[in-house]
């Protein structure tokens, strides 16, 4: 029996930070790992900039749901949940990726949760578990599936190497030149040539 973990952002959404920060105009949202490599320093920022612009949880979810899903994205899943069982394994929060779970058909995804008050003001964020993507494909060995897993970044290479088959998806040629040992995909029918292959 065969699992494929998936990566959300960048392999069927675009990346959430970057599209909210061009469609709310506020360029300091852009910042990234690649900029902040300390990922609880550049929470703290992009919170404190939310605030500051007085934007809440309704406000982001809003611009999260005008985002959609990319071209293509809702066909490859039901190709791939029709043929094994899917998990989406991501670094987002529950509440950011709502709006396009609701576009992808509501499929399993693990990821991190942020608290919210009242008002909806974002007041901190909780990650569930350390290298929760890698540890989640431990999890599954355990319970005897084999798992092949696909992502685009540098947050997703512990989950390739934990996999049985680990492969890129429209990953930077920096990253895929660090890893040179997980296949690398472009596009939905070469991910699934390679899913189908495993
Ligand atoms: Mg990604």
């Amino acid at each position: 029996m065969d699992i494929v973990c998936l990566d959300l952002e960048g392999v069927l959404v675009p990346e959430i930070w970057i599209n909210v920060a061009e469609r709310v105009q506020i360029p300091e949202l852009r910042a990234t790992t690649r900029d902040i490599p300390d990922y609880d320093v550049l929470m703290r920022q992009r919170l404190a900039i939310l605030k500051q612009h007085g934007l809440g949880l309704p406000d982001i979810q809003r611009v999260i749901a005008e985002m959609g899903p990319l071209p293509g994205a809702a066909d490859f899943l039901a190709w791939v949940r029709e043929h094994y069982q899917l998990i989406i394994l991501s670094d987002t929060f529950y509440e950011f990726a709502h709006p396009l779970m609701r576009q992808l058909g509501w499929p399993t995804l693990f990821c991190h949760k942020l608290e919210v008050s009242a008002q909806g003001e974002i007041t901190n964020y909780i990650l569930r578990q350390p290298d929760q993507k890698r540890e989640a494909v431990k999890r599954l060995h355990e319970l005897k599936f084999k798992v092949v897993a696909a992502g685009d970044s540098y947050n997703d290479t512990g989950m390739l190497d934990e996999a049985d088959k680990g492969i890129f998806f429209d990953a930077p040629a920096q990253v895929i030149a660090e890893f040179p040992q997980f296949a690398v995909t472009r596009s939905y029918a070469e991910l699934q040539e390679e899913i189908r292959r495993f």
